[in-house]
């Protein structure tokens, strides 16, 4: 597969596996952590439980087609 970060083919040894190396692991969290960031900030934004729920199912599905 190729690293979700730099794009570079690389054989993960696990099914976790996303990116190529340390460097990229690091980028991933970084970025991840951003995104949680400035979701804590838009889920302020939010009045209604319902509209939290819809956030919440978009959000899942955006984090988690970045594994594929
Ligand atoms: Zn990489």
């Amino acid at each position: 597969m190729n690293c979700v970060i730099c794009n570079t083919p690389f054989e993960p040894t696990n099914k976790k596996h996303q990116h190529c190396g340390n460097n990229c692991s690091v980028s991933l969290y970084a970025a991840r952590k951003k995104v949680r960031q400035s979701i804590k900030a838009a889920l302020k934004a939010l009045k209604t439980p319902e509209e939290v729920n819809q956030f919440n199912l978009s959000l899942t599905t955006l984090l988690e087609g970045t594994s594929q």
